[in-house]
């Protein structure tokens, strides 16, 4: 393949496919793809929008011809759409996903794609939003933002090169990193903070004040909390897949609030003050925030 991709296929034509195969369309990288999913309407929708050429509700028809595949479902669902398309994938065909947790993903690509993981790219795309479904698509989702890529020893220089040129191809900025530190990173960047939002706005609906906390609450609460209308099927699969490295950030977090309720309870101005300090200070310096 010298630059560009005959044929696409989107496994979950979701939020992160379907921008992906818009972006690619767009752009004239990819010639032609094709999506999988399970909604007919879902998939119906990807056509009048742009976003597939056709589509298959069954998906080794969907992979057969394909060049590239994109898995974009789910984590939870990953491992069985590995194993049902590695029968009909092409003996040249390249593999990638968007998963947002790595060793999981991996794991799972490992047993169900036999011969073919050597083609398999893992990846991950530092961008979406708290929207879902193929309506939620755009072009421009990962212009200026990064793909982490988590190549693994065995995996084909050959398709890492297809997969880093593909993701570039949509404006995207690709890094490399190791599975164990990708999963690590985004615990504490991206898996802890929604934790926060979902039982920030989950304590606050079991008060008894509830409506007027919610008809009060401004600007600080509605950027804090807009991460907590995410997909509770992704969050559930993020949870289960990255246990470890979140149940250790969780641990580290409860100690930080008890460290303010002590320095309420004991009255202490100066602990609160060099606290607060310390985390401006942290926060004025993220420059690419
Ligand atoms: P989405 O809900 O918008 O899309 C997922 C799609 O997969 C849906 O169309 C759903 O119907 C389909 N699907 C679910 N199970 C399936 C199955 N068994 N077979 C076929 N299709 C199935 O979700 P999304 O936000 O596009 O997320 C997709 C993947 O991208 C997830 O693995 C997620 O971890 C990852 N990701 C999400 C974000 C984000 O912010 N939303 C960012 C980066 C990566």
């Amino acid at each position: 393949m010298n630059g560009l991709i005959n044929s696409l296929a989107i496994i979950g034509v979701g939020l992160i496919g379907s921008s992906l195969a818009l972006s690619l369309k767009q752009s004239g990288y990819v010639k032609r793809v094709t999506g999988y999913g399970r909604s007919e309407a879902s998939l119906q929708k990807g056509l009048e929008l742009g976003v597939l050429d056709d589509y298959s509700l069954s998906l080794t028809d969907a992979v057969s011809a394909a060049d590239v595949v994109i898995v974009a479902v789910p984590l939870g669902a990953m491992a069985g759409v590995f194993k049902q398309m590695q029968p009909a994938l092409k003996a040249t065909a390249i593999v990638s996903d968007v998963g947002s947790v790595k060793a999981s993903v991996v794991q799972d690509a490992r047993a169900g794609l036999a011969d073919a993981f050597v083609r398999f790219v893992p990846g991950h795309p530092i961008a979406g939003s708290e929207h879902s479904g193929v309506e939620a698509g755009f072009a421009s989702l990962y212009q200026g933002r990064k793909t982490i890529l988590t190549p693994l020893e065995e995996t084909s220089g050959d398709a890492l090169q297809v997969i880093d040129a593909m993701w570039r191809a949509t404006g995207a900025l690709v890094e490399n990193m190791d599975v164990d530190h990708h999963d690590r990173v985004l615990a504490a960047t991206s898996h802890l903070p929604h934790m926060l939002a979902f039982s920030l706005v989950s304590h606050l609906s079991k008060l008894s004040e509830q409506d007027e906390i919610f008809d009060y609450a401004a600007g600080g609460f509605r950027d804090f909390t807009r991460i907590a209308s995410s997909d509770p099927v992704m969050w559930r699969d993020i949870c289960l897949a990255n246990g470890s490295a979140l149940l250790e950030l969780i641990d580290g977090f409860k100690a930080e609030l008890d460290q303010i309720s002590g320095s309420i309870r004991g009255q202490n101005p100066d602990a609160l003050l060099e606290f607060f300090r310390h985390s401006k200070h942290t926060r004025d310096q993220l420059r690419n925030l």
